[in-house]
């Protein structure tokens, strides 16, 4: 493995205020960066001061929109030991990604050393405000100057950071959900599965739309018969309909979270029974009007888990449990918040520890 070079940057930033930190605004001081080139391979990875990066106007990620990017966390524990959850499950869903958009895989042993490395020296950014944490932003770009659509055969890898608030400042509280049933964000066949910037560039106006009407999330239906259920603006969703937990299958359109995949685990091993398939919009609304459906929530990196309030579908609002967070959405995010701010011990391996002061 070649090894990372490290220039730090001369003049250190002004930190935000870290009781006030907005989602995504402040950058650290450094950022992570390692080329590819065809017949070469990936090199020269290094750390670096942030800053802009030149590109070519004809630079083919600005035309044909090739890329992919994760989204996880650093988390600050009391006793000032700093952990990451999860990593090589990013890892290798990036990796995933990148075979998708024809973009050339990332040798796994560097990219979790430039996510080690890079957090270890952006530790006094690392939040020590409840529930706050260090947003770790990794992705590859397509940067041959090209006009003219096949895979790039130059690319940039970046990872940037930035430290981010609690995603709940006044406490955990429900949302209001629409479902939307114009757009859709995937199908089948498509990139749905993947992290690519190009899914959510589709997903921009029924969002717009949704806030416009007082809603905080799409929820989205499957783009063959726009009648199945498939996430919830960009997290997974999950419902408790009879004591049972149902939540879309993996089935090529819906993003594969690493949250999901953490509650799934934690629901089977309380014994609940979970069921990843499709559900439809009339059994979903037939649910939500009987009351059979007792909680939905969504799940994802930023919020971990996000009560579902109400929904609407067709101008018929929905409520679910009361409009209040429902007793297993609450210990859904106990249990997770509890393991990644190191509350509890890591009995899963699911922390991987960065430092420790
Ligand atoms: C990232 C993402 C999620 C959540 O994935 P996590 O690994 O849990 O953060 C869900 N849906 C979409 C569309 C996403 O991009």
């Amino acid at each position: 493995m070649e090894q990372i070079k490290i220039q730090a940057a001369d003049k250190l930033k002004t930190k935000p205020d870290m009781k006030n930190l907005p989602f995504g605004t402040y950058f650290t001081d450094h950022m992570f960066l390692m080329d590819y080139e065809e017949g070469r391979g990936w090199f020269d990875p290094r750390i670096v001061p942030y800053g802009p990066v030149s590109l070519d106007p004809s630079a083919m990620v600005f035309h044909y929109a090739q890329e992919v990017f994760e989204g996880m966390k650093a988390y600050r524990t009391a006793d000032g030991r700093i952990r990451l959850f999860r990593p090589m499950e990013n890892i290798r869903r990036m990796n995933v990604s990148a075979e998708r958009l024809c973009v050339p895989k990332l040798p796994e042993d560097i990219f979790l050393e430039a996510l080690v490395q890079l957090t270890r020296l952006e530790k006094d950014w690392v939040p020590s405000e409840s529930f706050a944490s260090l947003y770790i932003r990794p992705f590859v770009i397509a940067t041959e100057p090209h006009v003219g659509v096949h895979a790039s055969s130059t690319y940039l890898f970046v990872i940037i950071t930035c430290p981010v608030g609690s995603y709940y400042p006044e406490g955990v509280n429900p949302v209001k959900i629409i479902i939307e049933d114009e757009d859709v964000r995937a199908v089948r066949g498509g990139t749905g599965y993947t992290k690519c910037g190009g899914n959510y560039a589709a997903s921009i106006r029924a969002a717009d739309r949704a806030t416009a009407k007082g809603y905080s999330q799409v929820l989205w239906l499957d783009g063959v018969h726009q009648k199945y259920v498939e996430e919830v603006g960009s997290m997974n969703v999950m419902f408790k309909i009879n004591g049972k937990i149902i939540t879309p299958s993996l089935n090529g359109s819906v993003l594969p979270g690493i949250t999901r995949k953490s509650c799934l685990e934690l629901l089977r091993e309380w014994g609940y029974e979970v069921e990843e398939r499709d559900l439809s919009v009339d059994e979903l609304t037939a649910a939500a009007g009987s009351g059979a459906l007792e909680e939905a929530w969504g799940t994802g990196t930023a919020a971990v888990v996000s009560p579902v309030g109400e929904i609407s579908y067709k101008n018929r609002q929905y409520t679910v449990s009361g409009f209040k967070i429902g007793e297993l959405t609450q210990r859904l995010y106990d249990t997770l918040t509890d393991i990644q701010w190191g509350k509890v011990e890591d009995t899963r391996g699911w922390i991987s520890e960065v430092c420790r002061f």
